[in-house]
Formats: structure tokens, C-alpha cells, sequence
């Protein structure tokens, strides 16, 4: 399947030895030829570093669980309703919500590169875009998954969903239990990046 047909270059298997050093270089040349302008680069770092960021996928899986409507509309078409909220946009085009439950727990992985819903999640860690998760979260999910401090129970199901260009995931975690009564403003707190991912579960901090 292909992943981020928008890049003239599979991002991965391509990259140079020191991809910093090069993107420096070009910003540099750009910048001097006066293709660019480096407030606008400043601008779009800023954009993902502080604008777009977990909290965004914090305030959809909070507002899940306070508004059953809006978690059966989320899980029927996540796109649509994440839309509404105006969260949209480059790598969030196509958004599938799945749920955990008591039965399944689900798992986000991109196999071929680094796909990810940035609108949601911001810029992916680099553990997601390592080779080593990108083999093992499908080979050996449960072992990746005690690695991250998440111990499911024998008969638990684990799915793992691959992302590509056109399907990117989100996990609805689930609410721990004794959070009954909190506001969305205190759920957002609790939710953390990893638990969107899969690769951790929800706990209120003792
Ligand atoms: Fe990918």
C-alpha cells in the first residue's frame, strides 16, 4: 500500500546519512536565493511543536467519553467528526477511531514508514518511526507492549492496525473507572499521547 504518496520520495528508506545537516543546507540555499522566507519555517515548526500536538487528540477522546453521541459519530466516520471540530488537514485526512474495550486493546503502527495522524498527535516520536517498533508492534505486539509498561491480561485480543497514506488511527483509550464525575477539562489531563497510539493505557496519577 502506499504511504505518503505526496512526497516526492518514500521518506524512509531514502533518507541521507545526516538528515539535519541536509534539510540546514537547503533551508540555507533557500533562504539565500530567496525561495524562502525563514519566518515562515519558523512559523510552521511553531505550528506543529506547539499548536498541533496530543492535547488535540486529548480534547476528541475527553469529549468521547463524556458524549456517548459524539463517540458513536466519531467511531462511524472519525473524519467527518473531527472535521466538525475543525480538526483536519495534512496527514488527518482519512482518521479511523478504534476503541478499547475490556475485550481488545488496539495498537497503532506504521510497518512501511512513519504514518501518523498529525492533526491529532502532532509530529510522531521517534520510537514510532524506528525500524525496530515498525517490525515487532506487528511480530510480537504484546512483548512491544510490556516494553511500554502495559501488561494485558492472557485474554485480552490485541489488534494492530497498520497506517498508510490513507487510513491514519486513533485510539480511544479507556476511561479508567474511577474517574466518574470528572469534567472534560480533567479527563483532557490524564489522556496522554502514547494511550492515543496504544502503547499505554489510561491512569488517573496517585
Ligand atoms: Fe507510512
Amino acid at each position: 500500500m502506499p504511504h505518503d504518496t505526496s512526497e516526492q520520495h518514500h521518506p524512509h528508506s531514502l533518507l541521507p546519512s545526516d538528515p539535519a545537516l541536509r534539510v540546514k543546507a537547503l533551508e540555507t540555499l533557500l533562504v539565500k536565493k530567496g525561495l524562502i522566507d525563514p519566518k515562515s519555517i519558523d512559523e510552521i515548526i511553531n505550528t506543529y511543536e506547539n499548536k498541533i500536538g496530543p492535547q488535540n487528540g486529548a480534547r476528541v477522546i475527553a469529549n468521547a467519553w463524556v458524549d456517548a453521541n459524539f463517540r458513536d459519530a466519531l467511531l462511524k466516520d472519525a473524519t467527518a467528526s473531527l472535521a466538525s471540530l475543525g480538526l483536519s488537514g495534512r496527514q488527518g485526512e482519512h482518521i479511523v477511531a478504534v476503541e478499547n474495550t475490556k475485550a481488545t486493546h488496539n495498537m497503532v503502527v506504521c510497518t512501511l514508514c512513519s504514518c501518523y495522524p498529525w492533526p491529532l498527535l502532532g509530529i510522531p516520536p521517534s520510537w514510532y518511526k524506528s525500524d525496530a517498533y515498525r517490525a515487532r508492534a506487528v511480530r510480537e505486539p504484546r512483548k512491544v507492549l510490556s516494553e511500554f509498561g502495559v501488561h494485558l491480561p492472557e485474554e485480552m485480543n490485541v489488534r494492530v492496525w497498520d497506517s498508510t497514506a490513507e487510513i491514519r488511527y486513533l485510539v480511544i483509550p479507556e476511561r479508567p473507572e474511577n474517574t466518574a464525575g470528572w469534567s472534560e477539562e480533567e479527563l483532557i489531563k490524564i489522556v496522554s499521547r502514547d494511550s492515543m497510539i496504544g502503547t499505554a493505557l489510561v491512569v488517573v496519577p496517585t
